[in-house]
């Protein structure tokens, strides 16, 4: 039996490695194994990391613009105004703290600053001209990439946005579509979809993923890397919970090392040639942090996250080091490379 599913894996990797894929069944089993598999699952996804993505891996941060007293409900977060949440209220950040942040980024090798907002997108006039300003500063400020995750687009929106030099727009399905009525009721899945069509079809390049262990089954996990792969999106953030006092998910308990290797793991086997990004949670993994990316991550966030800290970069840029991974940051190329399906 053991032998049986070395050897499936084994015909798994092949099979990704020559141009086909894995299938929502065969992911449904994959995520089930016993921890014993972990390592065996963990070889063929740096197999194929490697093969698809090259050793090298690709850092990007955040910038949290304007935070709390969201209008949305997701049940994850501490900014809801419908929760009790603790994350700190403030309007828009002086636009030389973004300028300061991309070049601080900058320094650490990233090769992406993404400005961040609470909501429900770029509505008014004076929202725009906020947005403006930011990537005016962040042209300004080095050659880092240009990114933005403000809520739900419009199609207007995504063009304004493109013609004031936006270049990646990041927006995360959160969670299967099965699930997502338990985690946000004010926007539907289909907004987030339609989300990522206009801002494709603007010509921003999009990065989408989810959070991991807000109480889906398995299966959901798997549905959404299918949903992702369906969409054709190449750069994909993994988060997992961080339970945020105040909030409904706060007495979920957090996904542990081994799982979350292994979740890491399935996406490489679900969508062998994606951009894998690991961003918020990565602290569960405790000593095994340094492991994602033999489980087939491809991509890291440093810094802070939005509503959680993150490691020191220091020690994020020594774990790289001790790997013998660089970081990509060659902000030129990854125009040219990354998310170049969704061009
Ligand atoms: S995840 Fe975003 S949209 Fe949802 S409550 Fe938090 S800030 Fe608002």
């Amino acid at each position: 039996m053991a032998d049986q599913t070395y050897q499936r894996i084994n015909k798994l990797t092949e099979r990704l490695l020559g141009g086909g894929k894995m299938s929502v069944e065969e992911g449904g089993w994959m995520i089930r194994l016993a921890d014993q598999y972990l390592s065996s699952l963990m070889a063929g996804a740096d197999r194929l990391r490697r093969t698809f993505r090259g050793n090298d891996i690709e850092a990007c941060a955040i910038s949290n613009i304007r935070s709390g007293n969201c209008s949305e409900d997701c049940t994850f977060c501490s900014q809801s105004a419908h929760h009790d949440g603790q994350a700190p209220t403030y309007n828009y950040i002086p636009v030389e703290n973004v300028a300061t942040q991309a070049r601080k980024a900058r320094s650490w090798g990233t090769t992406d600053l993404g400005i961040v907002s609470k909501g429900w997108g770029v509505r008014s006039d004076k929202e725009r001209e906020q947005m403006r300003e930011y990537l005016n500063a962040l042209k300004g400020s080095s050659d880092i990439g240009r990114c933005a995750s403000v809520g739900v687009l419009d199609k207007e929106t995504a063009i304004d946005l493109k013609n004031m030099g936006l270049e990646n727009y990041h927006h995360n399905l959160e969670t299967a579509e099965s699930f997502f009525s338990n985690i946000c009721t004010t926007h539907s899945f289909q907004e987030n979809i339609d989300t990522l069509k206009h801002a494709r079809d603007a010509g921003l390049k999009v990065c989408s993923g989810g959070i991991l262990g807000m109480g889906e089954n398995l299966d959901q996990r798997v549905e959404l890397a299918e949903t992702l792969r369906d969409l054709e999106i190449d750069s994909v953030p993994l988060n997992f919970l961080v339970p945020q006092k105040g909030t409904p998910l706060e007495n979920i308990t957090p996904m542990a090392p081994m799982e979350i290797l292994k979740t890491i793991a399935v996406y490489r086997f679900m969508l062998p040639q994606a951009e894998i990004r690991i961003a918020g949670g990565r602290p569960f993994l405790r000593d095994l942090q340094s492991m994602v990316f033999m489980a087939g991550a491809s991509a890291v966030m440093i810094g802070d996250y939005l509503t959680t800290n993150g490691r020191q970069v220091e020690d994020d840029l020594q774990m790289l080091k001790d790997l013998g991974v660089v970081v990509r940051g060659d902000t030129q190329k990854r125009r040219k490379s990354v998310c170049s399906n969704a061009a």
